[in-house]
């Protein structure tokens, strides 16, 4: 290599290497990388999808602080990968935009458009000197196998680093999040973006030095020379199918183009399946320490250790998915690259110059393919600010979250990475619910002129960061219950008070209000809605811990349980089959046939809300006495009740109180069996109570005096 480097600083020799076209390789390498990242783009986007999904199915659990990948048990099967990718690009690409198939885009070109210009450009021109210096000036087999490994080898060491950084960076992100919430450690789509931009790759650089020095970033570098054999075997591949597709159709054709592709495809599998495993590795040197200590030190100690821990199979993790994404990506890099070299260009001499014409031609050739459009659009991708406008709001006396806010009442906020509903900017126009740590608000998308007309109503809750993700976190583990038993979830803002200090905002679907009546006065048609929600909640595994009025929503006689800050695993799975709306004004306290409920927690939520009324009465809030003869039903003492403890100047106790009705509705009750209609009585209420008293009070020897009419 030593000569390599002199040979281009000694100027044009009786060769064709020129150094100013050696620049060819390096731009033609980092326009291939580039065009080649953004068409694999959406099958990296599929790829944390599946993982999140499958996370949800199975509520297994990431380890990474474990074993250091990232890798989420996969379901293997090629055709099961296709059939799967092949629906979730569809979906992302109809229901979110075609935009969403290109998220993250940006961070994996920084990572990727070095390390190919590097790689093209050394072995570009590295095959060249090592063809003149040895070789006669022709190329063979030995020629570009040299070369490539030598390519790799610079590749690595100039690279290592940077791929250092980022696997650090996304460990950390993964590691944070995974503790954060206690349902959902994936809450893939609201919590990772967020984390991950909480360092920098600034930060993380000096966090390297300063802890484990320059050495810390080439850890890993071992198993990225190994990766060498990778780039061999490619390149070399390639080279050989190159040309013997390119001698059986003729030079310059049609035909030619594609066997090149598929050379670069096919090259890339073979050497995809001989080297796969040292990803792997790769990756497992590259895990920051574990509890202080370094499990993986080496190649081969993490190779044995591997295999020992986790099996054989594990070294092929994931390939089919891996293949899928690599293959594509293969084949558009080196058809760039090979349609950028045969670029016929008037190179400037002058050096300085090629800053300006690097950045001419990737405008030009990405032009030239079309994928301008997607290019451009990452700038407006990566700007995830949305507003928040809140000028509209009604003066409140009491205070409120969003008075806390740095920019109140525009508030600038950050999404968190996912297309939110609606974009940029919400108007806020009502405080819903107010305490001192949470505040629910009413919103109305604005309107855009290229959106579809329709104002889409919304609840913010703002709360801290903490909880609002822990909350997100909830929703997105129960996303088949969303719009259906839970208000959807659209996603998290997040934004900044005064004093620094970190604001969630939970953007949540408008589902009606707040149940403003207490649960054991509503018809049992309604109980039987509500409890039928709760017992749904449990089939998918949500317990809900404050189920309680305030946190039910009903709209149109329709019901959601809402405030999934306090929820928590159903333990088992739920054994509940009794269905509330087929039980409606059923008389008996029945139990079904199976032994007991199959849920103690719905059995006692349904007792508490009086859903069987059978076997008790209610005579007074809260006091409920058994059903017997001598007593009205419940319709009818609901349609009997009146004031009770009615004397002015008497004291009455509880027990006082309670003792009046039962003679009360006890008296009701003779009424109605001698012959007297309900309508009849209904107007006589109060001067059936007055009588009552009076009694009571002659009894005890209390005088008794009444604002009642009946008295004078
Ligand atoms: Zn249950």
């Amino acid at each position: 290599m030593a000569d390599a480097a002199v040979q281009p600083i000694a100027g044009p020799s009786k060769s064709n290497w020129l150094p100013a076209k050696s620049w060819q390789h390096f731009v033609a390498g980092g326009v291939g990388g580039m065009c080649g990242a953004i068409v694999t783009s959406p099958f990296d986007v599929v790829k944390t999808r599946l993982q999140s999904s499958l996370f949800r199915e199975k509520h297994t659990t990431l380890s990474i602080a474990g074993n250091g990948t990232l890798t989420v048990p996969h379901r293997t099967g090629l055709l099961y990968n296709f059939v799967e990718t092949g629906h979730i690009l569809r979906d992302i690409y109809r229901e979110e935009s075609p935009r969403a198939l290109f998220k993250g885009l940006g961070p994996t070109l920084v990572g990727v458009i070095p390390a190919r210009s590097i790689n093209f450009f050394a072995y570009g021109n590295g095959k060249h000197v090592i063809a003149n210096k040895f070789n006669h000036g022709e190329e063979n087999t030995w020629v570009h196998l040299t070369a490539a490994a030598c390519a790799g080898v610079v590749t690595g060491t100039a690279t290592n680093p940077i791929w250092v950084v980022k696997t650090r960076l996304q460990l950390e992100a993964d590691g944070k999040h995974s503790s954060r919430s206690s349902l959902s450690p994936d809450s893939s789509t609201t919590a990772r973006a967020r984390i991950a931009k909480s360092t920098n790759s600034w930060d993380m650089i000096q966090k390297i030095m300063r802890e484990e020095g320059v050495r810390g970033f080439y850890k890993g570098l071992s198993a990225s020379y190994l990766g060498v054999t990778e780039g061999t075997i490619q390149w070399t591949l390639y080279e050989r199918l190159k040309k013997l597709t390119a001698n059986t159709e003729g030079k310059g054709g049609a035909m030619e183009w594609v066997g090149m592709i598929g050379s670069a495809g096919t090259a890339k599998c073979v050497a995809s399946l001989i080297t796969y495993p040292h990803e792997v590795i790769r990756t497992r040197l590259r895990q920051p320490l574990v509890d202080g200590k370094m499990k993986y030190t080496g190649l081969v100690q993490t190779l044995r250790l591997v295999i020992a821990e986790e099996g054989t199979k594990s070294l092929y993790g994931g390939l089919s998915a891996h293949l899928m994404r690599v293959i594509p990506n293969a084949a558009v890099m080196f058809f760039i690259y090979e349609a950028v070299l045969r670029w016929r260009f008037d190179w400037p001499s002058d050096a300085a110059a090629n800053g300006s014409w690097t950045l001419s031609i990737i405008l030009s050739v990405t032009l030239n393919l079309k994928v301008s459009c997607i290019v451009s659009n990452t700038s407006t991708m990566d700007s995830n600010t949305f507003f928040l406008n809140f000028h509209r709001l009604p003066d409140r006396s009491r205070s409120h979250q969003a008075e806390d806010l740095a920019n109140y009442p525009h508030c600038s906020f950050d999404a968190d990475g996912q297309e939110l509903l609606i974009p940029h900017s919400l108007d806020v126009l009502d405080v819903l619910y107010c305490s001192s740590r949470t505040t629910v608000y009413s919103a109305v998308a604005v309107c855009y002129p290229d959106g579809h007309g329709t104002v889409n109503e919304l609840v913010l809750k703002l709360t801290s960061e903490q909880k609002a993700l822990v909350e997100a976190g909830n929703y997105d583990a129960h996303v088949a219950l969303q719009g259906k038993v839970i208000p959807r979830l659209y996603g998290v803002l997040f934004g900044e008070r005064e004093e620094g200090e970190d604001l969630g905002c939970l953007v949540l679907e408008r589902f009606g209000s707040c149940l403003k009546q207490p649960f054991h006065e509503l018809p049992s048609i309604d109980k039987a809605k509500i409890l039928d929600k709760l017992a749904e909640a449990h089939h998918n595994g949500l317990h809900h811990l404050d189920f309680e009025e305030p946190n039910i929503l009903v709209q149109d006689g329709e019901y959601r349980i809402t405030d999934l800050g306090h929820v928590t695993v159903h333990e088992w799975t739920c054994g509940w089959s009794y269905k509330f709306a087929d039980h409606i004004g059923e008389d008996e306290y029945r139990r079904p046939e199976q032994d007991g409920w199959g849920c103690e927690i719905i059995r006692r939520e349904a007792a508490g809300i009086g859903f069987w009324n059978d076997y008790r009465i209610q005579l007074l809030p809260r006091f409920y006495v058994p059903k017997s003869d001598d007593l009205p039903s419940q319709e009818e003492t609901n349609r009997m009740n009146t004031d009770i403890g009615i004397g002015v100047g008497t004291k009455y106790l509880r027990e006082d109180r309670q003792d009046l009705a039962i003679r009360y509705y006890n008296h009701v009750k003779t009424l109605l069996q001698t012959g007297h209609s309900l309508e009849e009585l209904v107007p006589l209420r109060s001067h059936i109570a007055y009588k009552i008293h009076v009694q009571w009070h002659a009894e005890k020897n209390l005088p008794f005096s009444t604002l009642l009419p009946w008295e004078r």
